[in-house]
């Protein structure tokens, strides 16, 4: 049966180790952070904390949240299929030998120029 959260709770956190191996595992978590300045243990488990609620849609009746579901679109930046560039692609190519993908505009114009196109579509 599920507990009911203490209300007068709220402001701490506090673990226990239940297994020999979760303490172990507390153990290395607060030396780790002992010996890194840069490391907040509050930080740290408030960070943990954050991602929770963020998969469990807290708050809850959060619009925001719901919105998204129905606005959010899925774009997948395409980059650019030519060697070595890190380029975002701004179409797809079908070159007369073959190749295909993806290439930036910088790609796009360079075969365009010397006539390597077969076939050439703008993304959207
Ligand atoms: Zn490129």
């Amino acid at each position: 049966m599920p507990r009911t959260p203490n209300p007068s709770s709220g402001k701490s956190l506090t673990i226990h180790a239940k297994t020999l191996s979760d303490e172990e595992k507390i153990r290395a978590y607060k030396e780790i952070h002992a010996r890194n300045e840069d490391l907040k243990i509050n930080a740290s488990v408030m960070g943990h904390v954050d991602n929770f609620l963020k998969r469990h849609n807290w708050p809850p009746g959060n619009s925001q949240t719901l919105m998204s579901v129905f606005t959010e679109q899925k774009k997948i930046q395409q980059k650019c299929g030519r060697e070595g560039c890190e380029e975002s692609a701004i179409g797809k190519a079908e070159a007369k030998n073959g190749w295909q993908g993806f290439l930036c505009q910088r790609h796009y114009r360079q075969s365009r120029d010397a006539r390597l196109l077969r076939k050439w579509r703008k993304l959207k």
